[in-house]
């Protein structure tokens, strides 16, 4: 079965200054293997400077299938940069797996991007045009064709004229024989945190990621966030440099990472993504009442929002579905057919606990309603008299063009029917979502510096006819 979800986007992670750096990069690749499932891969250096070299290793798969112990002894060097990828733009190909590695006139280049550039197809048709050869069908590429075409201007400079002709949302991590490089869009789409460690020599070792979760795992510290519209780098004499490459531009953070991209251990826009799921579990239950014996989630990312609602309502918590963890992303079905056998693989309603009870069933958003219609079937086969249906998030009524893999408009059951059709489709005795106003409530933010396009329609930049597609 695979996931009904939203799907991830990619998440990226950088070392510089641990002889550890290809080995710590692939645990931080493990902690963000949620934000990208189908192509992993490193590109380390060697030697940093004039004689730098550049290791490289990546395929289509899970991190640990990826990489072999021997694959990690090849990556050698003090300096590393990671990608784990869900095909936003190009299709899942080993050509599209990143980082994206050339060899420039005066250096090696790899590239590590996390977001979706809305302008990449009008950038493509113009280097096309002026005799660009692309390898792959990524958004990423046009970058390096980019600066193949400035090889006469300083690395950084041209870095930052290029990056200012793309729209859209990246979180970019580069690595060249002399520099580890980040950039984030000036809209501030995606996470990029910066992190230290102290490595073996006693010498301070920086770290970049998509999430904070993947510090924890290597035991670095969180420095700061990466600024939107920032350039931040490291050179070869170890020196930290900063600067803004475009005028600012209003932010726009995906508020989708806090309502289910990130993990939930992770900090993201410099809040907590458990406490904000928790919140947004309390503020609906603010907004919608209802009687009922027990509160359930879908797990897992029900759970913090399942929490919150019954911590609010005063409704006791219970695991009342079982996840399995060790669900595949395939399996073999039975041949005679056994109903809703797809869902109940995954997750098993608890009849010991749903029996006789009004149940309130928690979910963390809401995209097609055919997982939810199945759960809800399970959940009232289990013996539940009553099942409420609440969404810890607003109707999802639009696509997102800024890194993350979602349906068709079209499939969007929010964008095509009312929320009582969608609660008679979902087979549900009611149904609520979380307002959009109470969702900033919730992170105790103006909705001004996020980006919650999916939801009201609002999209923070020009979309260049992605919407006529
Ligand atoms: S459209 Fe939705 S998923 Fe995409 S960046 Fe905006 S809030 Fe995030």
């Amino acid at each position: 079965m695979m996931s009904k979800k939203w799907k991830d986007e990619c998440g990226v992670f950088g070392v510089w200054n641990d002889h550890d750096a290809s080995r710590l990069t692939y645990l931080g690749l493990y902690a963000l293997q949620h934000r990208g499932q189908e192509s992993a891969g490193i590109v380390s250096l060697e030697n940093v400077g004039e004689k730098g070299v550049h290791f490289n290793h990546k395929g289509l798969g899970l991190v640990a299938d990826v990489f072999q112990e021997s694959d990690l002894d090849t990556l050698k060097g003090r300096v590393a940069i990671g990608h784990v990828r869900y095909s936003t733009t190009g299709s899942n190909l080993l050509s599209n797996a990143q980082p994206l590695t050339a060899t420039l006139r005066r250096t090696q280049i790899a590239i590590a991007h996390n977001g979706n550039i809305v302008n990449n197809k009008q950038i493509r048709e113009m280097l096309s045009n002026e005799g660009a050869i692309f390898q792959g069908t990524t958004d990423t590429e046009v970058l390096l064709h980019m600066l193949a075409k400035k090889q006469n201007m300083k690395f950084i400079d041209a870095l930052k004229s290029s990056v200012s002709t793309l729209e859209g949302a990246y979180s970019l991590l580069l690595m060249t024989r002399k520099k580890l490089i980040a950039i984030r869009d000036p809209h501030g789409f995606r996470p990029l945190v910066l992190g230290s460690k102290i490595n073996t020599r006693g010498e301070k070792a920086w770290v970049l990621s998509s999430e904070t979760c993947a510090f924890d795992l290597i035991g670095a510290k969180f420095e700061r966030e990466i600024e939107p519209g920032e350039m931040f780098w490291i050179d070869h004499t170890g020196e930290t440099h900063s600067t803004r490459y475009t005028e600012n531009k209003a932010h726009a953070k995906c508020i989708f990472e806090h309502v289910y991209f990130s993990r939930p251990d992770s900090v993201v826009f410099g809040q907590s993504v458990y406490e904000s799921r928790k919140n947004f579990g309390r503020e609906l239950a603010r907004e919608s009442k209802v009687s009922a014996d027990v509160v359930i989630p879908v797990p897992d990312s029900g759970v913090p929002a399942a929490l919150g609602y019954s911590q609010q309502s005063g409704i006791p918590f219970e695991l009342g579905i079982i996840r399995n963890h060790y669900v595949g992303r395939t399996f073999i079905e039975p041949k005679q057919s056994i109903r809703s056998f797809g869902v109940k693989v995954k997750l098993n309603p608890q009849s010991a606990i749903l029996n006789g009870k009004r149940v309130i069933v928690i979910d963390d958003s809401l995209v097609r309603g055919t997982t939810s219609k199945k759960i809800i079937s399970l959940i009232r086969h289990a013996g539940a008299t009553e099942v409420h249906l609440k969404i810890a998030a607003p109707p999802t009524t639009g696509p997102c063009y800024y890194g993350v893999d979602t349906p068709h408009k079209s499939e969007l059951i929010a964008a095509t029917k009312s929320i009582e059709e969608i609660r008679e489709f979902v087979g549900a005795d009611s149904l609520s979502y979380l307002t959009e106003s109470g969702m900033f409530k919730a992170m105790n933010s103006s909705n001004e510096v996020y980006c919650a396009a999916c939801f009201n329609g609002k999209y923070p930049t020009p979309l260049f006819g992605l919407d006529e597609e």
